[in-house]
C-alpha cells in the first residue's frame, strides 16, 4: 500500500505516462566495486539508476554519482553527431558530418601520416574511462598494432602500485571486501573508500564493531581516518619511511615469521638492511609524524592477526611511489601476516580472472612507447617523428594529465590532427579536428570486472544510443575496415565482439554470463593468501629484493628521495579522489566550484580566511580558486580534487596545471603529488 502522499506505481504510469521497464546492468567505470545496477526506463529512456542485489558485495546500493548519470546520458554537453571543426582550436566550434564523411577523413590523415613522416607520428591516447572489457585493448588494439602506430604506456595511475606488486607477488589475488570483518587490525594506506569503493566502508565498519582496531595513513582526516584508532596524517611522499620504520621494528624486535621467510620468500636480508636507518625518530622528521604514533602502529601491526593492509593509490603518485608501495606491500611477508583469513594485504584484483586477450590477433609491433604523463612533451617536443595525429578516446587528457600548459600548447598546435571519441563535450574535446560521438555503458554491452571484491558481470543495453553515438567496437572496426586492416572471420561490431570474448572465456564463465548469473572466480570470491593463492613469481616466492629493478631505480629499492618544496613553493598540493567524478568521468555536470583545503595554520601565516578567492601558483602554472580553511589536512599540504574540468575553476586550469611531468621510481606513474606551490589571496577574484 502506498504511504499516503506518495504516488504508488500505477499512480507514477497514469502521470508520467507509458509502463516502466527496469534493466539489469552493471558499472564498468573505473572503481573497484563493479556494481550491479537496476536501471528504470520508460519510453527508452532512463528514468533512474539504482543499485541491484545481484553482485552480494554491492548489494542494491550504489553511489550518488552513478545516480545522476543520467545528466551525462541528456545533458547539453552529450555529443550527439560526428563533426568536424569549423573555427579556432579550442573554441568548440563543429559543424556536422555523417559518420561516412568522418571515418573517410580520419583514415586520409593516417595514410598521409603513414607515407609520411611514418605511422609513429600517429599517437592513440586512451585510458580508464571505461574498465570495460570492451571498451579498450580490442579492436582498437588491432587497429594501433597493425597500422604501426606509437605504442602508449598507460601509467597515469596504478603503474608504480602495478609494478611493486607484479615484482613482490606476481600479481598475486589479494583479499576481498568480504573478509575485512575477520581481520584484528586493519591498515588503510593511502585510499579513501569513502570516495572511491564505498562498498569497502560498511566491511570496515562490521570489522570496527567485532573489535578489530583502525589505522587510517592519509595527510587529510577523511571520515574514516575520524573512526580510527590511530590516524598517521603523513607528509606526502613519505609512506615509504614509516613502512621502513615499521619492518625495522619487526625486525629488530624478534616480530617477524622467520620460518615463513625461509619457506617462502628471497631477499629478506636486503630490505632488513635497507629499514635500518629507519628508528621511529629519523622516520618521525622525514614524514612529520609522532615518533609515538608511528611506535604505536607498527606495535599494534606486530602483536595483531589476522592484520590486513589496503594499499591504496594515494601513496604512488609522488617520487617514492614505487618504493612506498614496495615498502607497504612486504609488511605482511616480513610480519608473517599470511596464512589466515583476513591477513595479509589487499590491493587490486584486475588480474584475478586470469583473462588473457586470446581474441587480439595481432601482435605487439616495436614502435616507439610515449608515456602518457610526457603528452604536452611529446607534442611539443617530439620529433623523430613528432606527434602529428592525436587519436584520443575514453581520457580526457587537457583536464588530467601533468603539466597542463603543454598539453594544452602541444594541442593548439595547428599543424595537430586530433580525433576525440568521446560521450560528452570534455576540455580535450573542445580541441578536436574530428570529433566522434560514443555511446555510454547504458547504450551498450560491457564486461564489468571488480577489482576490489572479484566479481565479473555482462553489462546490457538498457536504452539505444542516444543521437548517431556509436560504440568503441563499432567505430574501430569500421576504421580497421576502411584501412583494409580487417580480416573477414574478425567481429565487425560491439555485439560480435561481445559474443567473441563470452566465447573466449572458460565455459562455466561464460555459461554464467549468458544466464545472467554472477561466474565464481578461479579461486573463490574470497581466498586467502598463502592458502588458496601463492605469489605467481616464477619460484612461488615472495621476492623482497626484486634486484633486477634495484639499479632502474633511481636510489635503488627501499631508499627515499628527498621532498622537492622549495621555499618559494613550500607547500604540497595533492588531488586524491572525491565524490564528484569517477577519474575525471562526469566532471561536465554542474556542481559546486571546487575550493582548495587548507589547514587554518598555514591560512593566517597567509593571512588568508574561508571562502578567499587565491591563486595557487609554481613556475608551471597557477590555479584560481575560493578557499576551504579547515584543519581535515594536515598543515603544509594543500588539496584539490582529482579529476575537475577546467571549467571548475575560476582561470579554467585545474591541478594538473601545477604538477611536474616528473615520473615515479618505479613504474614511471605520475607525481602528481609532488607538485609543490605557493598559495596567496587574489584580489578581485
Ligand atoms: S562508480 Fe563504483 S560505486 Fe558507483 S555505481 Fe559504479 S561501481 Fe558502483
Amino acid at each position: 500500500m502506498a504511504t499516503p502522499g506518495t504516488p504508488d506505481r500505477s499512480t507514477r504510469e497514469h502521470v508520467l505516462g507509458g509502463t516502466t521497464t527496469v534493466v539489469e546492468t552493471a558499472c564498468p567505470l573505473d572503481c573497484p566495486d563493479a556494481c550491479s545496477l537496476a536501471v528504470t526506463v520508460q519510453r527508452g529512456k532512463v528514468v533512474t539508476i539504482d543499485g541491484s542485489r545481484k553482485n552480494p558485495v554491492t548489494d542494491g546500493y550504489i553511489c550518488a554519482k552513478v545516480r545522476t548519470f543520467g545528466e551525462r546520458v541528456y545533458g547539453p554537453d552529450r555529443l550527439l553527431y560526428p563533426a568536424v571543426r569549423d573555427g579556432r582550436k579550442g573554441s568548440g566550434t563543429f559543424k556536422r558530418v555523417t559518420w561516412d564523411e568522418a571515418i573517410e577523413r580520419i583514415a586520409l590523415r593516417f595514410e598521409n601520416a603513414k607515407f609520411g613522416a611514418g605511422a609513429e607520428s600517429i599517437l592513440p591516447f586512451s585510458y580508464g574511462g571505461s574498465n570495460g572489457l570492451l571498451t579498450q585493448d580490442n579492436i582498437d588494439a588491432q587497429l594501433w598494432r597493425r597500422f604501426g602506430t606509437s605504442r602508449l604506456a598507460r601509467t597515469v595511475c596504478a603503474a608504480p602500485t602495478g609494478a611493486a606488486n607484479m615484482a613482490l607477488y606476481g600479481k598475486m589475488p589479494s583479499v576481498t571486501y568480504q573478509d575485512y570483518p575477520e581481520a584484528k587490525l586493519i591498515i588503510l594506506w593511502g585510499v579513501n573508500p569513502s570516495a572511491s569503493g564505498i562498498h569497502l566502508v560498511p566491511y570496515v565498519r562490521e570489522a570496527q564493531k567485532r573489535g578489530a582496531k583502525l589505522v587510517v595513513v592519509d595527510p587529510r582526516t577523511t571520515t574514516l581516518a575520524r573512526l580510527a584508532d590511530i590516524h598517521l596524517a603523513v607528509t606526502p611522499g613519505t609512506d615509504v619511511v614509516v613502512a621502513l620504520a615499521i619492518h625495522r621494528h619487526l625486525f629488530a624486535n624478534g616480530h617477524t615469521n622467520d620460518a615463513f621467510l625461509r619457506e617462502h620468500t628471497r631477499g629478506a636480508d636486503v630490505l632488513k638492511e635497507r629499514a635500518e636507518p629507519w628508528t621511529f625518530a629519523r622516520a618521525a622528521e622525514v614524514s612529520g609524524l609522532d615518533a609515538s604514533a608511528i611506535e604505536a602502529v607498527a606495535t599494534l601491526y606486530a602483536e595483531s592477526s589476522p592484520a590486513l593492509i589496503r594499499c591504496g593509490w594515494g601513496l604512488e603518485r609522488n617520487r617514492n611511489g614505487g618504493n612506498a608501495a614496495m615498502s607497504v606491500l612486504a609488511l605482511p611477508a616480513v610480519g608473517g601476516k599470511f596464512g589466515v583469513r583476513g591477513g595479509g594485504y589487499s590491493m587490486s584484483n584486475s588480474t584475478s580472472w586470469n583473462i588473457d586477450r586470446t581474441w587480439i590477433d595481432a601482435p605487439e609491433p616495436n614502435t616507439r612507447i610515449v608515456n602518457m604523463n610526457h603528452l604536452g612533451r611529446a607534442l611539443t617536443e617530439y620529433n623523430d617523428p613528432p606527434v602529428n595525429v592525436l587519436f584520443v578516446y575514453n581520457c580526457n587528457p587537457a583536464a588530467t594529465m601533468p603539466d597542463q600548459r603543454r598539453v594544452l600548447e602541444g594541442l593548439e598546435r595547428e599543424d595537430l590532427f586530433t580525433v576525440v571519441f568521446e560521450q560528452v563535450m570534455t576540455d580535450t574535446a573542445l580541441y578536436a579536428d574530428v570529433l566522434l560521438p560514443n555511446t555510454t555503458f547504458l547504450e551498450g554491452y560491457d564486461f564489468a570486472k571488480g577489482y576490489g571484491p572479484i566479481s565479473l558481470d555482462l553489462g546490457r543495453p538498457v536504452i539505444d544510443a542516444v543521437g548517431e553515438a556509436r560504440p568503441n567496437a563499432d567505430v574501430f572496426g569500421d576504421l580497421c575496415a576502411r584501412l583494409g586492416l580487417r580480416k573477414s572471420d574478425e567481429p565487425t561490431g560491439e555485439v560480435d565482439l561481445m559474443l567473441t570474448v563470452l566465447n573466449s572465456l572458460p565455459a562455466s564463465i561464460s555459461a554464467d554470463l549468458r544466464d545472467g548469473a554472477m561466474p565464481s572466480p578461479p579461486y573463490g570470491t574470497a581466498p586467502v593468501q598463502f592458502v588458496d593463492v601463492f605469489p605467481n613469481t616464477p619460484d612461488k616466492k615472495v621476492d623482497l629484493f626484486p634486484a633486477a629493478l634495484d639499479p632502474s631505480t633511481p636510489m635503488g629499492l627501499y631508499r627515499y628521495q628527498p621532498d622537492p618544496r622549495t621555499e618559494r613553493y613550500p607547500l604540497a598540493l595533492i588531488s586524491p579522489a572525491s565524490e564528484r567524478t569517477i577519474s575525471s568521468t562526469l566532471g561536465e555536470l554542474p556542481r559546486p566550484d571546487v575550493t582548495l583545503l587548507m589547514h587554518p595554520d598555514d591560512a593566517h601565516a597567509r593571512g588568508l580566511g574561508d571562502n578567499d578567492v587565491v591563486r595557487i601558483f609554481n613556475d608551471l602554472g597557477e590555479v584560481h580558486c575560493a578557499l576551504t580553511v579547515a584543519p581535515s589536512i594536515r598543515p603544509g599540504t594543500v588539496s584539490l580534487p582529482k579529476g575537475i574540468w577546467r571549467r571548475s575553476t575560476r582561470n579554467n586550469a585545474t591541478g594538473t596545471a601545477l604538477v611536474p611531468d616528473t615520473l615515479t621510481d618505479l613504474g614511471e606513474g605520475a607525481c602528481f603529488n609532488d607538485a609543490r606551490v605557493q598559495v596567496a589571496s587574489l584580489p578581485n577574484g
